[in-house]
């Protein structure tokens, strides 16, 4: 039986049009509620993004999906999960960055996973750029290097950016490595497209055993025989699940700061999460929802979608 305190506000209750928005109309439990200890997964907003190299917007993320989940119900329609019954959720609201210091905003991000680790709740977060992935990594791999499910239409593993940056949204990986944050072997990267630079990224992908699946090769092959590789690669141990939105194609997700063509469509960007059943998922994020090139709010309500289907199989 669902204690009712972590069971989120009913439509029946009230519409779900009305209240103030917390992510799928969860508690709002923060580090220092009397209830944080008995919180299992706690769904954080990341409202930064410092690490964006081209068209901004990330920031405003997490207020618009925490908008836009409102519209998520209680039940998966696809494999029947009923995920705020399986665990005590809550929002543990926003880790506040340091809009003038991307050094001093790793440290907080850090700072704030560190604690949400140590209560031993797994963190789904909503971001926020790329960049913000690589301090929640540093509090999750504490106890040693996590494999990765990351989907993306950029691997994020560049060494440094204009005059040698070395923290950006297309570098975190890059830097998870270094730092001993990921096992590359327990690494697999998918829906990887667009102009390049140069190979600089697929090189060291390569030099250290992390598997790239080409956008080609992911609609050649097909959701299901993508995803049990993918199963097979992060194996057994705890793994870390990375999701971009600009992994689905533009059409379905156009807001976004650096939008690739030719990706997959809306059903399947939730059915490679369903696909992930059985993976011991130690924690997650979606990220780079950036609403001002959200028109229509279509990419925010996809990503919420994403967000409980991530939810759904972390439970
Ligand atoms: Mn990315
Ligand atoms: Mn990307």
């Amino acid at each position: 039986m669902a204690d009712p305190f972590f069971t989120p506000i009913s439509g029946f209750d009230l519409p779900r049009f009305a209240g103030i928005p917390s992510f799928m109309r969860l508690p709002h439990v923060g580090l220092d509620h009397a209830r944080i200890g008995e919180v299992e997964i706690g769904l954080i907003g990341v409202p930064w993004d410092a690490g964006t190299t081209n068209r901004p917007g990330p920031r405003h993320g997490p207020r618009q999906l925490r908008d836009m989940s409102t519209m998520i119900r209680a039940q998966n329609d696809a494999t029947g999960i009923r995920p705020f019954e399986a665990r005590n959720c809550a929002d543990l609201g926003d880790v506040g960055p340091n809009p003038a210091d991307l050094m001093d905003s790793l440290t907080r991000i850090t700072a704030f996973y560190d604690k949400v680790k140590a209560h031993g709740i797994k963190p789904l977060t909503a971001g926020g750029d790329h960049l913000t992935t690589l301090p929640v990594l540093r509090a999750m791999a504490k106890d040693g290097p996590l494999g990765m499910i990351h989907f993306d239409s950029h691997t994020d593993l560049f060494h440094s950016y204009f005059d040698g940056r070395m923290y950006t949204h297309g570098t975190p990986f890059r830097r998870a490595v270094e730092e001993g944050l990921l096992d590359p072997k327990r690494v697999v990267q998918i829906g990887i497209r667009g102009t390049a630079y140069d190979s600089e990224d697929r090189d060291f992908a390569d030099s250290v055993g992390i598997r790239v699946i080409p956008i080609g090769e992911f609609h050649a092959r097909g959701v299901e025989d993508v995803m049990a590789e993918a199963r097979e690669i992060a194996g057994t141990g705890d793994t870390y699940v990375s999701y971009d939105i600009d992994f689905v194609d533009p059409a379905f997700a156009p807001g976004t700061g650096t939008p690739e063509v030719g990706g997959p469509n809306s059903y399947q960007a939730l059915q490679v999460v369903r696909e992930l059943q059985g993976v011991h998922i130690v924690g997650a994020d979606l990220v780079e929802v950036s609403p001002p090139f959200d028109q229509s709010g279509n990419t925010a309500y996809l990503a919420a979608s994403i967000m409980f289907e991530l939810l759904c199989v972390m439970v």
